[in-house]
């Protein structure tokens, strides 16, 4: 059993601590909180052991019925490897820790790449990340890009790769966040992020991304162009997306051409949290025509790294040396196919 701490229990440390939770190889050894709010109980109510950051707001806890393991060192200790889900950039503070315990680490993308100098997707570089100490899971919008990417890559070769990002404001839970009433770019420049960070996984690439970010905490919405060095077809492409273990297919028969639909499909389906792992890629807005292709996918920003910690994991300890084997699990353990023929 590989032993699991949580540094950092939010929108992804929550997910992240159930999906290893739902896996026959690993456990939670413990989640960490720096205030008793809602998900300090939600992760009591699951039973996960609660450490704190700072040891002086032990009585907060306890006085609201949370009771304190004891401090995020202490669950270090205890584990066999840290999945940081704190805040970006407050997750290299913690790195220090890790070195000094001598415990292996991942992060997450509001972190460079240069805090674990290996930036990974399962679908891309899994056999690469094997027996590292340290590893950083690009982000939600990185992690769409690279496996869809990958896959034309593989089957086509990709000369250059255009993609716009509509982007959510916020997460549903963040209040604070905005923007209200406005479509912000972000940035205004050319390139956004995005692209050199997919160059942290896939650096044979050529792309550009524009991002701009909108009053909606669902989903982001990418518009790619891909540029392919022999001519593709639609059908293919559909065959290519119906057998990647993380990409979905949104068939015109469901009739869903929205986030907010989506969303409501992935609610009706059972999934946990309305989780969407996958890709969801839209059957009807595949074009193929010679080397051009182009398409949206919705690219649901909380759910879709979850599983690719899990496989980082998995990875970094070294027992499952094959990647789909280590996707297959992950998913099976999730009880979870990406929508493809549900509809
Ligand atoms: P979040 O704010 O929802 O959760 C972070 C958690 O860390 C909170 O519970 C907070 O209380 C806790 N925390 C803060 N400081 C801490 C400290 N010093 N020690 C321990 N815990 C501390 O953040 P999030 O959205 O889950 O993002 C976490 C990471 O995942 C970031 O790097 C982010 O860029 C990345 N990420 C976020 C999303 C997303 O859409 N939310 C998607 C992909 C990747």
């Amino acid at each position: 059993m590989i032993k699991v701490a949580i540094n950092g229990y939010g929108t992804i440390g929550k997910r992240v601590a159930d999906a290893v939770a739902a896996q026959k190889d690993m456990k939670v050894i413990g989640v960490s909180k720096t205030r008793p709010n809602a998900e300090a109980f939600v992760a009591k109510q699951r039973g996960y052991p609660l450490y704190i950051a700072d040891l002086s707001k032990k009585t907060a806890f306890e006085k609201v019925g949370l009771s304190v393991a004891g401090s995020v060192e202490d669950m270090c200790k205890a584990a066999d490897i840290i999945v940081d889900a704190t805040p970006g950039d407050v997750g290299a503070t913690n790195k220090p820790l890790y070195a000094k315990l001598g415990k292996k680490a991942l992060w997450q993308g509001g972190e460079d790449h240069e805090i674990a100098g290996f930036s990974f997707n399962s679908s891309c570089n899994y056999k690469d990340a094997i027996g590292r100490q340290f590893v950083r899971v690009v982000s939600c919008n990185t992690t769409g890009l690279c496996r869809i990417i990958h896959a034309i890559d593989n089957e086509y070769g990709v000369a250059h790769v255009h993609a716009i990002m509509v982007r959510r404001g916020s997460d549903p839970g963040e209040i604070k966040k905005g923007p209200i009433d406005a479509i912000v770019l972000d940035p205004v420049s050319v390139p956004s992020h995005h692209g050199p960070d997919v160059l942290s996984v896939l650096p044979h690439i050529s792309i550009v991304t524009m991002a701009m970010i909108v009053p909606t905490t669902m989903m982001h919405m990418h518009a790619i162009r891909i540029t392919t060095k022999k001519d593709v077809t639609k059908d293919r492409v559909i065959e290519l997306v119906k057998n990647h273990p993380r990409l979905g297919l949104i068939k015109k028969t469901a009739g869903i051409r929205s986030t907010a639909e989506l969303k409501e499909f992935a609610m009706d389906l059972g999934r946990q949290r309305a989780d969407l792992y996958e890709n969801c890629i839209f059957e009807d807005s595949i074009y193929a025509n010679k080397t051009d292709l182009c398409f949206f996918q919705a690219i649901h920003q909380e759910a879709d790294v979850v599983v690719e910690n899990i496989d980082a994991i998995r990875a970094m300890m070294g027992g499952q040396k094959d990647a789909a084997a280590s996707i297959k699990s992950t998913n099976d353990a999730l009880g979870f196919t990406p929508i493809q023929n549900n509809h």
